[in-house]
């Protein structure tokens, strides 16, 4: 028997979704796939809850992913744990041949985003320890779900063809997609959905947010002692400060669309000795990768004017970096149709009231929940970046995002963590895993519509050519998060449920 993380709320998952429209009934494999998800909402919630009190951040999700590939393959699916160089990167496929469609998402949590669930006070489950203030754990049942639902429906009806997905590592450090498009995933895919959490259905199409790169200058210099010989010393936290201001005085003269922000990672020894060593982590980002890289090239130019100035030496590490999502508007009208047939949950009104106190305590408007899913046009695109944007320029994408969210609780605080295991999750879960594999069947049982995106994407996608950031030699941060996991876990396991969720 598997344990579910039980919200006081009441609202039962199996009945999300019961009543379908008539548009869904039209398509006995939809069908299928929908008894699949309502019939496993349960597992798919152990999935999502299990993932969350994992809180595992970015290329230390072992956990979660021993998890999913342990249910997986219990499933029936193929599963790769490892790949492209990372141990926490998984894929999982089942089927051959064509048309592969792949769902693209990621599991990972927040630093310091531990939160006890349902809980409108800041009261973290272990003080200082991650935690998924985004929800992600809600992207491991909702993939694992739907891409079952599809894998039934495949076996049932013989639709040939393959259904996979990609958990890709260190999705908020934007750190593992340039490496698994490099690794060559996604070359016989003809399509992806694109998934992450929010507070309604939605899909969108065109640029839908921005790109991003992140490098680490490192100055070096010479110590001395600040009173008795200071001439000697080269100060690398000087050239630190003179690239911020240099950095400052260039911003006027960029184009409005631009972000930059920085922290300084080594700033100094102690006052009486001048440092040889100082550090400064940047990251720029534009609505276009060329435009992000001809901002990022002026930056370089300014470390370099900063050591000049000083008289130290620098060199840049390449962190991380993420083109903005293209999404195609042939699989979103795709997607839209199916989101409109699947519909909103219909939210109790415990559930309705919690979402309005919840607001009220945090100092949001008071809306509840959405009833109605977001019209297709009506995303706009965002300032953020996910890495999952380096996918979408190789191979046709939609996008899906499913309300498992409360509106107006943003993501990387604490808040954020408040909701992910509560009954509002998974009914938000139920749709969306129906939603996706709706979609998935669309582009596995329509040669047209792959051709179609295929042929758009042709187009849309030449625009602007695809170059990835990485050096040739880059690896991935594969220690990224590993002190701080090392801390945390042993007083994080005591929150961990015994799940073994199977589908059936
Ligand atoms: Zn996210």
């Amino acid at each position: 028997m598997n344990r579910t993380f039980t919200s006081i709320l009441i609202g039962s998952v199996a009945l999300a979704g019961a009543l379908l429209p008539p548009a869904a009934q039209a398509d006995e494999r939809k069908q299928l796939a929908f008894e699949t998800i309502d019939r496993n909402a349960a597992e798919m919630a152990a999935i999502s809850d299990s993932i969350f009190f994992f809180g595992e951040p970015g290329m230390q999700e072992v956990e979660s992913t021993k998890l999913l590939k342990g249910t997986l393959e219990a499933a029936g699916f193929r599963v790769e744990l490892g790949g492209a160089g990372m141990p926490t990167n998984l894929w999982a496929e089942f089927g051959s041949g064509r048309p592969k469609i792949a769902i693209v998402t990621e599991i990972d949590a927040l630093p310091s985003g531990s939160q006890t669930p349902l809980s409108f006070d800041h009261a973290p489950l272990v003080a200082g320890a991650p935690g998924h203030m985004e929800g992600h754990n809600t992207h491991g049942g909702v993939a694992s779900a739907a891409a079952f639902a599809v894998k039934q429906a495949m076996q049932r009806f013989n639709i040939p063809g393959t259904v996979a997905i990609s958990f890709g590592p260190a999705e908020e450090q934007i750190a593992s997609r340039p490496f698994i498009v490099r690794a060559g995933y996604f070359k016989d895919v003809d399509a992806v959905i694109v998934l992450h959490i929010r507070e309604t259905l939605s899909t969108g199409y065109g640029v839908q947010n921005y790109a991003a790169i992140s490098s680490i200058f490192t100055f070096h210099g010479k110590t001395a002692h600040g009173a008795v010989n200071p001439w000697d010393g080269k100060d690398a936290v000087d050239a630190v400060e003179l690239m911020d201001i240099g950095f400052d005085k260039l911003r006027e003269h960029l184009r409005p669309t631009y972000r930059a922000h920085r922290t300084i990672t080594v700033g100094g020894i102690q006052p009486n000795i001048i440092p040889d060593r100082g550090q400064i982590w940047w990251f720029v980002r534009d609505a276009s990768m060329p435009a992000a890289k001809t901002t990022y090239d002026k930056l370089v130019k300014i470390a370099e004017g900063a050591a000049l100035m000083t008289g130290t030496t620098y060199d840049v590490q390449y962190a991380a970096s993420a083109w903005p999502q293209l999404a195609s508007k042939t699989i979103a009208e795709a997607i839209q149709k199916n989101i409109d047939a699947v519909g909103m949950p219909k939210w109790t009104e415990e559930e309705q009231k919690f979402a309005r106190d919840f607001q009220k305590s945090a100092d949001r408007p008071v809306v509840g929940l959405r009833t109605a899913p977001a019209a297709l046009g009506e995303r706009q695109q965002s300032t953020s970046s996910n890495d999952n944007g380096d996918v979408t320029w190789v191979v046709p994408a939609g996008l899906l995002t499913f309300p498992s969210s409360v509106p107006g609780i943003e993501y990387h605080e604490w808040h954020a963590a408040v909701t992910p295991v509560s009954s509002i999750s998974h009914k938000g879960q139920v749709a969306g895993a129906k939603v996706l594999a709706a979609s998935i069947i669309d582009l596995m049982t329509s040669p047209e519509l792959v051709a179609k995106a295929r042929a758009e994407f042709e187009v849309e996608s030449k625009r602007i050519p695809y170059f990835s950031l990485l050096p040739p030699d880059a690896k991935p941060p594969v220690d990224l998060n590993r002190t701080e996991m090392e801390k945390f876990r042993p007083d994080m396991r005591k929150f961990y449920l015994s799940n073994t969720p199977r589908f059936n």
